[in-house]
Order: C-alpha cells, then sequence, then structure tokens
C-alpha cells in the first residue's frame, strides 16, 4: 500500500499527525540550508581578519544558540600555537593566563585525525587529561570544533553553555560542522590576504594595502570617507645606520620605528610601509565634525617624540634615530582623488626635511 492510498482512507487529524514530521523535517533542512548559504556570503563577504571572527562567533552563538563562544587561532604564519583570539564573546577570562593551544599537542593531533565536534567529556574519553589546558577547561566549553581547510587545522572554535541548558544532538552538530567548514575556508583566505599585504619584515601593511582600502573607502557609495588625513614618514639619514653599522642594525631601525608607529595608531587608523625607510599613516575620522588636520597632528607629533626618545641599542651601540612628517588632509576643493592628499602630504614631508628634520609639517592648501 503507498502512502497515498492509504490517506485516502485514514481521518484528517491523523494524516497531519502520520506527515507533520516529514514536512517539518524538510522545512527545517531547506530553512538550514538557506541559513548555510547566507552564512557562507556573509563569511565571504570581508577579509578582514578581526572583523571575519566576529562573524564566525556571532553565526554561531546566533545558530547554536549559545551564550558563549571564542576561536583559537594562529597569530601569524610562524606562530607554533593556536592563541584564543580577542574578540572572544562571553566567556570570562582571566587575563594573566595565556589561553593558547600549542600545534604540538595531543588535542590538535586528535582533531586532524579525526575530525568532529567534541564536548569535554568525549574528548577526555579519548585522549585522557590535558595536561597544559586546564584553564582552558575551566572556561567550561560545551563543545570543540576544530576548523580545517585544505586538510590543515587553522582554528579551534569553542562554544560555551546554552541558552536553555540542552545538549547538542547529532543533526545540530553536523550543522555545526558545515558552519566550521564554511568559517575555516574564510580563515584561510583571510590569512593569506593578511600575509601577502604584510610587510614581513616591519609587520606593517604594505603600500598598496592601504591605497587599495583608501580608494574603496573614498568610492564606497553609501558611506564615502571623507574626513581623513595622511602622514607620510621618512627617517632622518637612515643610510648612516647602513653605512656605519652594517645593514642587519639599518632593518632593526626599520623595525623599531615601525612598532612605534603601530604603538601610536588607534585601531581604526593603518599604518603601512612605503617604501625603504619611508611609511605612511591613515587618519580616519568616521565623524565629520571631528578636526582632522589637529587629531593628525597629534598622532604625527608622539609618534615623532617616542622615536626621538625611544632607548635604542644596535650590539651595544646606542642609537639616536629621528624621523620627518608630513602630513595633508582631504579637502573637497583641491583634492580631486586620495592620491592628491598623499602627494601633498609627502610635499610637507619635504618641508620637513629642508627645515632641519625631525619636525612635522603640515600641507595647508591655499583655495
Ligand atoms: P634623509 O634624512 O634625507 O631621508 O636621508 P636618508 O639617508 O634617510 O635618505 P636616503 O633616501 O638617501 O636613504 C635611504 C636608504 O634606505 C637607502 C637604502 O639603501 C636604504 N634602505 C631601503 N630599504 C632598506 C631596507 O629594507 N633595509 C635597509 N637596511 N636599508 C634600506
Ligand atoms: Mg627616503
Ligand atoms: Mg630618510
Amino acid at each position: 500500500m503507498n502512502k497515498s492510498d492509504s490517506s485516502q482512507e485514514l481521518p484528517a487529524e491523523l494524516v497531519e499527525h502520520v506527515y507533520e514530521p516529514f514536512y517539518v523535517d524538510y522545512e527545517k533542512q531547506i530553512y538550514d540550508l538557506k541559513q548555510l548559504l547566507e552564512i557562507s556570503k556573509s563569511l565571504n563577504s570581508t577579509l578582514d581578519y578581526a572583523i571575519l571572527i566576529d562573524s564566525i562567533l556571532f553565526i554561531c552563538m546566533a545558530q547554536m544558540k549559545v551564550i558563549r563562544a571564542a576561536i583559537f587561532a594562529k597569530k601569524n604564519l610562524d606562530a607554533t600555537a593556536f592563541s584564543l583570539q580577542r574578540n572572544y564573546k562571553g566567556f570570562d577570562v582571566d587575563h594573566s593566563l595565556d589561553y593558547s593551544i600549542p600545534e604540538d599537542h595531543k588535542l590538535i593531533t586528535f582533531f586532524s585525525q579525526k575530525y568532529g565536534c567534541y564536548t569535554l567529556d568525549d574528548i577526555h574519553r579519548e585522549l585522557g587529561p590535558l595536561e597544559g589546558l586546564e584553564h582552558i577547561e575551566r572556561l567550561e566549553p560545551s563543545l570543540l570544533v576544530p576548523l580545517k581547510a585544505k586538510g590543515q587545522i587553522n582554528g579551534i572554535l569553542m562554544l560555551g553553555e546554552r541558552i536553555d541548558d540542552s545538549d547538542f544532538d547529532p543533526y545540530e552538530r553536523e550543522y555545526l560542522l558545515n558552519i566550521a567548514t564554511l568559517a575555516a575556508i574564510s580563515i584561510n583566505n583571510a590569512f593569506l590576504f593578511e600575509m601577502t599585504t604584510t610587510d614581513m619584515m616591519t609587520k606593517l601593511r604594505m603600500k598598496h594595502y592601504l591605497f587599495t582600502v583608501l580608494q574603496e573607502r573614498f568610492n564606497n557609495f553609501e558611506n564615502p570617507l571623507r574626513n581623513f588625513g595622511i602622514i607620510m614618514f621618512d627617517i632622518d639619514f637612515f643610510k648612516k645606520f647602513n653605512d656605519t653599522y652594517g645593514h642587519t642594525c639599518g632593518d632593526y631601525v626599520l623595525v623599531q620605528a615601525a612598532h612605534i608607529i603601530a604603538d601610536h595608531i588607534r585601531s581604526t587608523d593603518i599604518a603601512a610601509r612605503f617604501g625603504g625607510e619611508e611609511f605612511v599613516v591613515l587618519v580616519v575620522e568616521e565623524n565629520p565634525s571631528a578636526e582632522i588636520q589637529k587629531i593628525s597632528f597629534q598622532i604625527a607629533e608622539r609618534i615623532r617624540q617616542a622615536i626621538e626618545q625611544a632607548p635604542l641599542e644596535f650590539e651595544g651601540q646606542k642609537l639616536h634615530i629621528t624621523i620627518s612628517g608630513g602630513i595633508a588632509c582631504y579637502d573637497p576643493l583641491v583634492d580631486a582623488s586620495p592620491k592628491q592628499v598623499v602627494d601633498r602630504a609627502d610635499r610637507a614631508l619635504y618641508r620637513s626635511k629642508q627645515e632641519g628634520r625631525n619636525r612635522i609639517s603640515i600641507d595647508v592648501p591655499r583655495n
């Protein structure tokens, strides 16, 4: 007897009762697939590492109905451990502890061999105690999920307790693994993008990256960036460090200057290595009434002073570094493109050099 025959014979309430679970199942699966498609679109829409991690965490929290979520990932290509990413949600983290999982830990080996979602109990049953990860266990994860792309673990997703305290059923675990796979691919892409747009010596972004971001934001149809400043820096008499103490000393000076610049900008600003010993900072203000020229000057001046006062030594030799800077801020009456602002900042830098170095000049357009 086929289904249609039986449905004709059964009373309407019973048909509903018998077949409803099938419809509900399929409807749920279609809904979940649509969700996965949306998640995939959302995760592919950014290559910015921090934004991506945030998106993954929010998606997992919403889809899995958990109140805490975190990701462990490598900080750079040379990293030998997966560290807790700063934008974790909800976990009560002790900041004096180092929450990282060494890549040679048996947990990672286990994840590479047996891909899946695991509770701490599952993991303990398989591996026994997790030596060295006791502080991570104290965060009471409800599930740990490896993020795997191109056959390699590139992160670990950690979920906390659920809103309703329920367990994850096999369907939910499989669904979470699908999200984890999408997340792992996006993390891999964002990681590669970050590597290829970062100058490996100074760890600052490359010039091309800064120009691309600036151009994109300037041309953004909905919210075009207009209130921004450009600071150009050039280390004074840099050649003498190379000539006197060798190229290794020159490289050391470059790295130190880059660190100081990176430490003195806000998270919304971008610092890039422009060329040999030249750096550029994009100072960004979302608030249109903020005094961008004043803010840019304060940032530049703080960097100049910090570099002048930095107690640097190379092979026992005290080094005294100074830097010159030039600033220009976007002016709709004179700048047809962001490139023109950069050119004006370069002119201001040239003036600083001519007027004696170790100073900051501002290009004020005459319009
Ligand atoms: P000024 O005050 O006028 O800027 O003088 P300067 O000596 O800093 O300027 P100049 O442009 O003559 O010298 C820049 C030098 O930077 C020349 C180049 O050999 C060196 N350089 C460029 N890239 C690197 C690098 O990656 N490492 C090292 N060690 N030196 C570099
Ligand atoms: Mg130069
Ligand atoms: Mg120079």
